[in-house]
């Protein structure tokens, strides 16, 4: 078949018993991850404006940055557009799950990123001081992960990497005020009078997205009427072991989490009843953890927050057959618990850019028509996995008014979306999913990491750390596995014509 020619980055061969791989080392490894100056927008006036390029990212976020990223290393020229004045310094999430490392793994970030973080994969409780609950199962209980843990990383410092590796790409204190779509193109104003030409774009511009609102997308949802205070902080206290997450409840509610951050710092969530201020937030968090003491020695970042939970009615422009994308905080937006936000926005980028990086490289036979299932495939993997993840944020913010153990029972239950290894795109009507299963190999789930093992005397490793984003892979030994460039498996199992004619009806037939 000719999409055929997924490239088949590798032909490693498995064993299913243990669920191994054989790597065939012959040919080199392509990964993938190198940085084209090629791909750098370019300028067409020395004043910036009319500059011409493939995508048009607004927003420098972790989303807007992810997918510049990824576009510029398949290729693909890209703009980021920004309306802060610089990146940014301190706040943010803090919590990268389990499928977010194996991203960055596979794009070849997690080994720069992860000596600046932490490790964190346990929860305990605390009722009126008494420790009444310690646990961490959903995690080690993972099958097929290499990274059993929250990886405790400031978003600062993730943008600082990202960014840095697009050659600090990002166009700062660049305000998008107007975005005009074409049939064949898209035009962007912005406030300083740069106007900018792309083939898509993609509005990664916050929960307050100016993209949002040019497509007409409505953006609904509840507000739980929670305003939480956030603090960053060195501390002193007597609370032991601090390198795990603790919920703090006090007559029957639980309104203060504490959580161990990298470089020495803690951070704090607050839910206050009455005015909300960095003192009263640091008087409630005393008594939360009374009888233990603790003493705030430098206050890094204190900021306070209402909680929405809001999706946006399409993520793609024109009623999904547009030029016009929404990721991240702009197409959704929920409480911080499970710290599910940014790992979304990252996988919404994860699951964007080789889409179209495919309709941008015209190195295949595809039809328009199939690209455009292709793209249209984004709104209808991502948006009902948004719409769990927001309803699994929902329940455990509203768990802070009742027992600690209730929330982490909460947190038990929805493991899936909080370690994002449960996100699966079967039952959804993706025409990327050929429903199939063999073994361990689940169609629409996420691809197992395994170990691979390379010829005798050679050191073992693992898929994630071989794989480049951007490619397919499969292997067909005894049976057909085939997985996507986001690292989700399209086909597996031994029905191979099956595979081909699912493929044929949206790849050559439409
Ligand atoms: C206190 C706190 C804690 C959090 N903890 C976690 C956590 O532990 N884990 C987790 O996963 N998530 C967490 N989140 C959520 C997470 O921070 C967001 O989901 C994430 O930042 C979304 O990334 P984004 O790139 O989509 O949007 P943003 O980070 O909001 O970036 C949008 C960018 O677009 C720019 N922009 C806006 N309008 C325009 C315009 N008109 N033109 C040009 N540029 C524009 C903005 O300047 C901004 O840089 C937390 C959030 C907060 C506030």
């Amino acid at each position: 078949m000719s999409l055929t020619e997924p490239t088949l980055d590798q032909q490693p061969s498995y064993n299913q018993a243990n669920a191994k791989l054989h790597l065939d080392r012959s040919s080199p490894k392509n990964h993938a991850v190198k940085w084209s100056k090629n791909a750098m927008p370019r300028m067409e006036n020395s004043d910036g404006a009319n500059q011409e390029v493939d995508v048009t990212i607004v927003g420098g976020g972790p989303t807007g940055l992810m997918a510049g990223f990824l576009l510029q290393n398949l290729g693909i020229s890209v703009s980021i557009l920004d309306a802060k004045k610089e990146s940014l310094r301190l706040g943010g999430a803090d919590a990268l799950n389990a499928r977010t490392q194996q991203y960055l793994e596979v794009a070849g970030l997690l080994h720069q990123l992860k000596p600046s973080g932490i490790t964190c994969d346990t929860i305990c409780t605390f009722s009126d001081g008494v420790l009444t609950s310690r646990q961490n199962d959903w995690w080690t209980s993972l099958q097929h992960v290499v990274h059993k843990n929250f990886l405790i990383l400031g978003q600062p410092e993730l943008e600082r990497v990202l960014s840095h590796k697009i050659n600090d790409g990002v166009q700062y204190d660049e305000k998008v005020t107007s975005v005009i779509e074409h049939d064949d193109k898209v035009h962007i104003m912005c406030a300083s009078g740069r106007r900018m030409c792309s083939k898509y774009v993609i509005g990664a511009d916050g929960a307050k997205s100016t993209v949002r609102s040019s497509i007409g997308a409505t953006y609904t949802g509840t507000n739980p009427e929670m305003l939480w205070a956030v603090i960053d902080a060195i501390v002193d206290t007597n609370l032991e072991p601090k390198q795990e997450m603790m919920l703090f409840q006090l007559q029957g509610r639980t309104c203060v989490m504490m959580i161990p951050r990298e470089r020495g710092r803690s951070r704090f969530y607050v839910l206050l009843d009455g005015e909300v201020t960095q003192r009263n937030a640091e008087e409630a968090i005393q008594k939360h953890i009374a009888p233990f003491w603790i003493k705030f020695k430098e206050v890094e970042w204190y900021s306070s927050f209402p909680v929405k939970e809001r999706i946006a009615s399409t993520f793609i422009s024109r009623s999904g057959s547009g030029r016009v994308f929404l990721a991240g905080d702009a197409a959704h937006v929920h409480s911080f618990n499970g710290g599910q936000g940014l790992n979304a926005g990252v996988e919404d980028a994860y699951s964007l850019a080789w889409r179209l990086a495919m309709v941008l490289n015209k190195s295949h036979p595809l039809k328009q028509s199939t690209l455009n299932v292709l793209l249209r495939s984004y709104d209808t993997e991502r948006r009902p996995t948004v719409q769990n993840i927001i309803d699994v944020a929902a329940a455990l913010v509203r768990h802070c008014e009742s027992d600690a153990r209730d929330f982490v029972a909460t947190v038990r239950r929805n493991a899936g979306y909080i370690t994002g290894m449960g996100v699966c795109y079967k039952g959804i009507n993706s025409p990327l999913v050929t429903t199939s299963h063999h073994g361990i190999w689940k169609a629409g789930s996420r691809c197992p990491d395994v170990e691979l093992v390379t010829a005798p005397g050679g050191k073992n490793t693992t898929l994630y750390s071989e794989v480049a984003y951007g490619t397919w892979v499969s292997d067909d030994d005894s049976f057909l596995v085939l997985v996507r460039p986001d690292m989700y498996i399209a086909f597996a199992g031994s029905d191979v014509a099956n595979c081909e004619r699912s493929l044929r009806s949206w790849l050559l037939d439409q």
